[in-house]
């Protein structure tokens, strides 16, 4: 069977990579990603991450911090993020580039679209870091916007949680599973799959969503053979 895609732009919260504490690195996380990663991979999709930072850092966190300066913050959280999933990558035998959107060449290269895609065509990993560079936006949107910068055929959306739901699912028992939506459904009713920057910019350029869940060995695989998994948003 051939994989229904031929270049993806995974996003991965930086929540999904803290694992079961709610903190920082969990590098079995990692490790986790990187297997699946490995997977699609080795079927010669061409892979681009984008990578989250809420594990370490969220702009509107802070009530008092200067709202831009947070912002920084959180975009130097993604870089940390970046750089751990660039060493589990190296470590089963991918090779992974780090582009950020913020300058910091000692430990990653300028974003460069071209650059990035003629990386993805000789199937290097590319992972961008640093969300868009711009603070008051999202990784959601980075991803979207790297997505359309890149031709990206879906966004692999992978969470800790294991699809859309009407409500939180951790508090609310009635919160019901979408396994289908529309780009329209999820503005208009507000979904926190992702914000609506993000969604709109998917809906404008026509960009599928697969939101599954991370932590399940196998789902980035199936989400590539499009299987039903979690939910899909087009
Ligand atoms: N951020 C930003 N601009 C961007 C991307 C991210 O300012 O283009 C900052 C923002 O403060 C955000 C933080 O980085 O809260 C971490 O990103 P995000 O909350 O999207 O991470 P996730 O929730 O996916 O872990």
């Amino acid at each position: 069977m051939e994989p229904k895609y031929k270049r993806v732009l995974l996003k991965i919260s930086g929540e999904a990579l803290a694992g079961e504490g709610k903190f920082g690195i969990n590098e079995e996380m990692t490790k986790t990603v990187a297997r699946q990663v490995k997977e699609i991979h080795d079927l010669g999709v061409e892979v681009a991450i984008v990578v989250g930072g809420g594990n370490f850092w969220r702009g509107r966190t802070s009530k008092d911090m200067d709202r831009a300066t947070a912002d920084y913050m959180g975009m130097l959280a993604t870089v940390m993020n970046s750089l751990a999933l660039q060493d589990a990558l190296l470590a089963v035998g991918i090779k992974a580039k780090v582009q950020t959107a913020i300058e910091m060449r000692e430990i990653a290269e300028p974003y460069a679209r071209r650059k990035a895609i003629s990386q993805l065509e000789h199937k290097d990993v590319v992972i961008f870091g640093a969300g868009t560079g711009n603070p008051f936006f999202s990784t959601d949107t980075a991803a979207a916007l790297r997505a359309v910068e890149i031709d990206a055929d879906v966004i692999l959306l992978a969470k800790k949680v294991d699809a859309v739901y009407s409500d939180d699912p951790e508090t609310n028992p009635d919160a019901v599973k979408f396994d289908e939506l529309t780009h329209m459904e999820v503005v208009e009713k507000d979904l926190k799959v992702m914000d609506l920057t993000a969604a709109t910019l998917c809906k404008d350029n026509n960009i599928a969503i697969h939101v599954f869940g991370i932590s399940e060995e196998g789902n980035v695989l199936k989400a590539v053979y499009g299987e039903k998994i979690g939910t899909i948003i087009k």
